[in-house]
């Protein structure tokens, strides 16, 4: 899967008043090593979350009919959403991150433990039960994921609504409350990592979720919407 990043050194050194997008092969940690087509080397921080990524590259997936690919990468996007809530609720807390990291790791491997402590700060936080999900949707991401069904078209629709009205429910929360722990969790990748790189740049890209988009604009686009803009996009940078 690649990514265009447009050249920050083009627009800001050289005024060179173009984008000027340079494509690079997506990676795990969202930390680019990228040279622009004028020799501009520089090192970007993608800005957004894991959970972000993985629902648009489930969007993608969906878009070009790959509807199992599309479930999984829908199914993984909320499982590491649910991280985020966690972390962010525990920094917002000033929890030491190392004890965070500590305790994180015991539950690292077992999805459903991770599920547990989510639903437990939820209650903790919010004074109220999280939405159960739905057995429904469970069911038919198990089926998916562990049992080699195909999925149609509509119900991968479907799923990708409910995962990403899941998402945007518990996160308008956490935003309003944790608004301070949700920007600690965003910036810790590169407090940590940003040394090593010497000088990097930070850029946002607008994903479905967009967790930087202002309070007034987070969460209002259902998942359809999402996605006519998605395509819209593409048939921009295909042109
Ligand atoms: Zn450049």
């Amino acid at each position: 899967m690649k990514l265009l990043i447009s050249c920050h050194k083009c627009l800001t050194e050289d005024k060179i008043n173009d984008l000027n997008f340079v494509e690079v092969e997506m990676c795990d940690d969202g930390i680019y090593k990228m040279k622009c087509d004028k020799g501009h080397e520089s090192t970007i921080f993608i800005q957004e979350q894991k959970f972000e990524i993985l629902f648009d590259l489930g969007a993608m997936a969906f878009m070009d009919g790959y509807y199992r690919e599309a479930v999984s990468s829908f199914a993984a996007s909320l499982e590491r959403f649910y991280e985020f809530f966690v972390e962010s609720v525990l920094a917002s807390k000033n929890i030491d991150h190392e004890q965070y990291l500590k305790t994180w790791k015991m539950v690292a491997t077992q999805s459903e433990r991770q599920i547990g402590g989510f639903y437990f700060l939820y209650l903790n936080e919010f004074g109220e039960s999280a939405d159960p999900a739905e057995k429904k949707q469970v069911e038919f991401r198990n089926n998916v994921i562990h049992k080699g069904y195909i999925p149609k078209r509509e119900e991968t629709l479907e799923y990708g609504g409910y995962v990403l009205k899941y998402i945007f429910n518990a996160a308008k929360k956490l935003r309003a409350r944790h608004k301070a722990g949700v920007e600690k969790t965003v910036n810790k990748k590169q407090l940590i990592n940003g040394p090593r790189h010497g000088a990097y740049s930070t850029v946002s890209i607008p994903t479905i979720i967009h967790m930087s988009a202002r309070d007034d604009e987070f969460g209002n686009k259902t998942f359809e919407e999402s996605l006519q803009r998605l395509t819209e996009f593409r048939e921009y940078f295909a042109k």
